[in-house]
């Protein structure tokens, strides 16, 4: 029996989706780099928005205390040895099983990274560090696949939407992997788990506007905000003349 109100109906409601723009949804495929903080609740927002398929990596297994941000999982999922790839799949296949997940319990590297992002849409990035980070800048420029960066820490995250010969990417936001190794690191410093969701939400957002094809609403810059001061402030990014990205521009 057909429900009396579709399932996406509150979406499809919108100006800004319409029945056009979440039927692109449902065909669309995504990836989403990481499964922490940033990674579970991104890919839970795109299983329920009915993405057609998701990607989801990560090489981890839940411990006791990912449970305060990492929203995906619960304390039967610690206690039953399950990688985050393979819980996190059980959970986003019971929140819609018309989504297609890849579950992949590796770390992302230079060996998988093109296997890995060729074949999607767009890439959410939700990783840890900059290493890792670069494979996926590098491979989508490459490719010419929208990434949508994102980061949090303490009580503050950041924000960028990379669009491969349109906008800066990674690289000219961060030039120099060891000045970023230095910044302060959730292990040390804590972070808040409504900043990670505040994060998380935001880059799915972005990764939304652009599955639509609202590329001209999507974010300029980085967003940088502060959960506990109610404080958020684009600042401005440029193309770096020096950067692998600026060719493609040409
Ligand atoms: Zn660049």
């Amino acid at each position: 029996m057909q429900p009396s109100v579709p399932r996406y109906s509150r979406h499809m409601l919108l100006k800004v989706i319409g029945e056009e723009g979440q039927e692109k949804i449902e065909n669309s495929r995504v990836l989403v780099a990481g499964l922490g903080a940033l990674g579970s609740m991104a890919a839970l927002l795109l299983a329920r928005a009915g993405v057609g398929f998701l990607r989801i990596v990560d090489q981890d297994a839940p411990e006791l205390h990912n449970l305060h941000r990492q929203f995906l999982y619960d304390e039967a999922d610690v206690e039953s040895g399950l990688s985050k790839a393979e819980a996190a799949e059980l959970h986003l296949q019971a929140a819609n099983s018309s989504v297609k997940i890849d579950a992949v319990n590796e770390a992302i590297g230079p060996e998988n990274v093109d296997a890995l992002c060729s074949d999607v849409d767009l890439v959410v990035d939700a990783l840890d560090n900059i290493r890792t980070r670069y494979f996926i800048n590098d491979l989508i420029l490459s490719r010419g696949i929208p990434y949508v960066f994102g980061g949090a820490v303490e009580t503050i995250g950041n924000i960028m939407t990379i669009i491969p010969g349109k906008t800066p990417c990674l690289r000219c936001l961060w030039p120099d992997p060891e000045a970023v190794d230095n910044h302060p690191r959730a292990s040390a410093v804590g972070v808040l788990s409504s900043a990670a969701a505040t994060v998380a939400s935001l880059q799915v957002t972005e990764a939304l506007k652009i599955l639509v094809g609202r590329e001209n609403d999507i974010l300029s810059g980085l967003l940088v905000l502060d959960v506990w001061r109610s404080c958020f402030h684009v600042a401005p990014i440029s193309i770096d003349p020096e950067c692998i990205c600026r060719k493609l521009r040409q």
